[in-house]
């Protein structure tokens, strides 16, 4: 139970006065979340920038191109003539030292009336320029009286925002958030406090909020990072907590004698890579430990991860037990039950698959017999977590994408079983730096190279102007009988902001379709699974060529046959994304192209981007350059997406912090593994603050 002084900061934000349901939808999509944001969701989005209005000089000295506040006299106003949008409207206002003109492009005559009476004195900040040459500021930021400027600070901290929700109305969400925020117990150690000069919990959410110094908000300054450090403390610490119940109940070893495995190895049309046969080694070895398997299994697209962690579930089923494997999205359940049925079919492992599409009888029949031990091993979505799943004897959770997952599912899954062994798959090679971040205290298993066979693919960025060249290209492909991805980025365009330019991925398809009829076919995310999965099978067969699609072909989708993959508007997508979709191709034995079509101008970031995924298809050197390009991002303008999971930490800036946050949490599971006394309390608070409790039942009361 969460600790009743936590109540007010995870009291809803509609209880704030000022946050309608307008405001709700706007900022569940500002903060990425389900359902209504709660205030310590608000306190937490933490300003990406800062306005320095301090400066206040008279109008005959304001320096032009620079932010400034002056205090002025409405002197007249000059609405534009009727019928005519296109001119502004235009208030003159002066000091005793001159003129200056604020301007309005369609602005309204009764707001601006309001705003600007003639005669009143009022304080207007905003950038000045020169325009004719006189004093203008466009669209003052901030108009106030008297009264008003008496209560601002000249520190004016700027938040990421979403269309349609204005700055200021999220300034006063966070405002009263602030007010509601109670003093809460110190968690971090005295001696860490110390040496790393943190200032209270308390004190730095609102100081990032409302900053006394420009310094006040930079995530290297004092306060960003004492939230930093608290939110990695929480997180290492959970995981510590978790890893402590790790310890398998003497004689329960989850590895069996190697005939099923044996049996699957001679039935595979190829030879295991060294890689592979390492990895399978590994996992049996952990399998046989008296500690419980905490192992990630890291890979590129393609490397071969799935026949590892069949043999993986082979070497459990070989001692009676069960394995489950749960991947996130329908399609990938679905392609890992189709690669592994044959092969563990020939060595007589029972597999089925369950995902939300099993339903009524079929699910009873499917539940009843994995219940009785007549299935070794059920691949699925995150429906294998429901409460009525029940296992026999479940001994291995593998979890494909788990980055996707958090630690709750993951905990969900392994409460199924007994000393539960965790493999976890991912095919977004992480640098070692975050491999403890992500994924806490594990062992590592990576698949590094290419499965003997395969073509280097051939990757080109071509200007969108070129697009029709593309096009012939592609229909020279399909001529040839060649397979072909054509990738958009989002189905709809009201999906997310400024998108309208956006290639929509159902006219992208209406339009090849055109051109090369029933050869097309579409799948994207809001396509039901029947759907979904019968347009792939079309692709995989061959029956259609070419397949428009938007990013649910991500992640492990497997057609060896696909050959060029065309990927529009690829300035938007990321690194590890672009990296992904391109695995889709270059499978097979012959060679792909990767065509990159990306719109003009790009910016600096984008051409970064697109250099080194042309450069290189070694994903763990993707990932580290990635890494980097982040780290500059703040430099290059663009906000930097940090690390998964994590809303506050950042890998470039709070490397330092990880690993401190770590030998914390490790001193702390020495020192106070049950988390008692008072010290302890506090940390429980920590851990439900950032919601990271999951492990708390397991540690039972203080
Ligand atoms: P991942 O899950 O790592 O993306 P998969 O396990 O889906 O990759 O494997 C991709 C493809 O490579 C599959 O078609 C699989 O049958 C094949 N494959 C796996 N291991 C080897 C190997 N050692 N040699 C040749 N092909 C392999
Ligand atoms: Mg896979």
């Amino acid at each position: 139970m969460r600790p009743a002084l936590l109540n007010p900061l995870f009291a809803p934000v509609t209880r704030l006065s000022g946050v309608g349901p307008k405001q709700d939808k706007l900022l569940r999509y500002l903060l990425d979340r389900d359902d209504t944001p709660r205030l310590i969701d608000l306190l937490l989005h933490l300003p990406s920038n800062v306005i320095d209005r301090r400066a206040r000089p008279k109008i005959r000295d304001a320096a032009p191109g620079t932010m400034v506040t002056l205090e002025v006299t409405v002197d007249r106003h000059r609405p534009p003539p009727p019928r005519n949008r296109r001119v502004p409207y235009l208030v003159y206002a002066s000091d005793d030292t001159g003129d200056v003109v604020l301007t309005y492009f369609r602005g309204q005559p009764d707001y601006v009336e309001k705003l600007l009476p003639v005669g009143a004195k009022r304080y207007v900040s905003g950038t000045l320029q020169i325009y004719d040459g006189v004093p203008q500021i466009v669209h003052p930021d901030r108009v106030v009286d008297e009264a008003g400027f008496a209560k601002l600070s000249g520190i004016d901290p700027v938040y990421p925002l979403t269309e349609g929700l204005a700055l200021g109305s999220l300034k006063r969400a966070i405002a009263a958030a602030l007010q509601r925020m109670p003093e809460l117990p110190e968690w971090i150690s005295p001696d860490v406090l110390r040496r790393c000069h943190f200032p209270p919990f308390r004190e730095a959410v609102t100081r990032v909020h409302v900053p006394v110094e420009l310094t006040d908000v930079l995530p290297d300054h004092a306060y960003w990072s004492r939230l930093a450090f608290d939110e990695l403390l929480a997180g290492q610490l959970a995981l510590a907590l978790v890893r402590a119940q790790l310890r398998r109940p003497a004689g329960n070893r989850h590895a069996g004698d190697g005939h099923l495995r044996r049996r699957i190895i001679d039935a595979l049309p190829y030879a295991l890579t060294p890689s592979q046969q390492k990895a399978a080694a590994a996992i049996a070895e952990d399998l046989r430990q008296p500690v419980r398997m905490l192992r990630l299994l890291q890979g590129d697209v393609g490397s071969g991860k799935t026949v590892v962690a069949l043999l993986a579930a082979a070497a459990v089923a070989e001692v009676g037990r069960q394995a489950a494997l749960m991947a996130p999205t329908e399609i990938l359940a679905r392609q890992h039950a189709k690669t592994i049925a044959p092969l563990a079919e020939r060595a007589g492992i029972r597999v089925a698959i369950l995902t939300g599409r099993e339903k009524g009888k079929e699910r009873r029949e499917l539940l009843a017999r994995l219940e009785a031990g007549e299935i070794d091993l059920l691949v699925g979505t995150h429906a294998l977590i429901q409460d009525d799943v029940i296992f026999k004897a479940l001994a291995l959770a593998i979890v494909d994408e788990q980055h996707r997952f958090g630690v709750r599912e993951r905990l969900a899954l392994t409460s199924k079983g007994e000393a539960v062994d965790v493999l976890v798959l991912s095919a977004t090679p992480i640098p070692r730096t975050l491999v403890l971040t992500y994924f806490g205290d594990m062992d590592v298993s990576e698949l590094r190279e290419k499965p003997a066979g395969r073509q280097p693919i051939d990757t080109r960025a071509v200007p969108a102007s070129r697009i029709s060249e593309v096009v012939d290209a592609v229909g020279r492909a399909l001529a040839a009988g060649k397979r072909v991805y054509w990738i958009c980025p989002l189905v709809e365009e009201s999906e997310a902001e400024g998108t309208d330019h956006l290639t929509n991925a159902t006219k992208r398809f209406e339009s090849l379709q055109k051109r090369f009829g029933d050869q097309v076919g579409l799948v994207h995310g809001q396509m039901k699974g029947a759907e979904k999965d019968r347009v792939m099978a079309q692709f995989a067969s061959g029956e259609i060529g070419l397949l428009v699609a938007t990013t649910v072909v991500e992640v492990g989708v497997d057609v060896p046959a696909a050959t060029i993959m065309v990927i529009e508007n690829a300035e938007r997508f990321g690194l590890a994304q672009l990296h992904q979709l391109r695995g889709r191709i270059g499978r097979g034995s012959e060679a792909s192209t990767c065509l990159l079509l990306y719109r003009e101008p790009l910016n600096e970031m984008s051409k970064a981007r697109l250099s080194v995924i042309r450069e290189t298809t070694d994903g763990f050197r993707i990932a580290e350059e990635d890494l980097k390009l982040r780290g500059e991002g703040d430099v290059l303008g663009v906000r930097q997406s940090g690390l998964p999971g994590y809303r506050i930490a950042r890998p470039e800036v709070h490397g330092q912090l990880i690993k401190q946050a770590r030998e914390d949490a490790l001193r702390i599971m020495k020192e106070n593994p049950k988390l008692a006394g008072k010290q302890g309390e506090a940390l429980r608070v920590l851990l439900y603050l950032f919601e990271r409790d999951e492990a708390i039942p397991l540690i039972g009361a203080g």
